[in-house]
């Protein structure tokens, strides 16, 4: 009985970290824990190391909605999260800040490298049809900001992520399907 009372805690402990640390319908990381993670992944990476953070946003994810229903709407994110899942490298991190829109944490990694990771994404969410009930199948384009945050001392996510959102500013302002970089923070 004690062996078993003790499976049944640990199993809820397991639980109660998945839906505190994750997000329910994609499985990516949740806000604040891809916040707390990033940080402490930048902290390792001092004095000298970097990373780059990329922001992404589903192009006109209103109009699937209004086109297509909620529900439809949800398996775009999922299929979406997975396919950006599939092209990213084991240790990346990979957190949903809310709604449709995405972040990724690339630790270790060159600006040639991380632009092509960047638009390897692009192309492969602009090329994914996610079918609904074997009649109609549903396209999305996603929009990219990209920066290099240089990890020193006081060093911290959001601002990259506030830097990151410049460049996805910008990246819908090119007309969408974009990736944009702006200067390393
Ligand atoms: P833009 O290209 O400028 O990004 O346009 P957009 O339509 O993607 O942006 P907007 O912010 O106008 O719309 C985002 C929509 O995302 C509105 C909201 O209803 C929808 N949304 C947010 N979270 C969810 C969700 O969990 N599921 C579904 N199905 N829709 C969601
Ligand atoms: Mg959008
Ligand atoms: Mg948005």
């Amino acid at each position: 009985a004690v062996a078993s009372i003790h499976a049944a805690r640990e199993e809820l402990l397991e639980t109660l970290d998945r839906s505190v640390n994750y997000d329910y319908l994609t499985g990516t990381l949740a806000r604040s824990a891809f916040m707390v993670r990033g940080q402490q992944l930048c902290e390792m990476l001092q004095p000298s190391g970097s990373m780059v953070v990329l922001v992404m946003d589903i192009d006109q994810f209103k109009n699937v909605n209004d086109s297509y229903g909620h529900a439809a709407g949800d398996l775009v994110l999922i299929a979406f999260a997975e396919e950006v899942s599939r092209t990213l490298r084991p240790g990346d991190l990979f957190g949903r800040l809310g709604g449709e829109e995405f972040a990724v944490i690339l630790p270790d990694i060159s600006d040639a490298e991380a632009l092509a990771l960047a638009e390897r994404v692009r192309e492969r969410i602009a090329n994914m049809g996610i079918f609904l009930d074997g009649e109609q199948t549903i396209f999305v384009t996603v929009s990219i900001g990209m920066v290099r945050l240089r990890c020193r001392a006081r060093s911290v996510v959001d601002r990259a992520l506030a830097a990151a959102d410049q460049a996805l500013y910008a990246a819908k302002a090119a007309g969408r399907n974009h990736v944009v970089t702006v200067n390393p923070v």
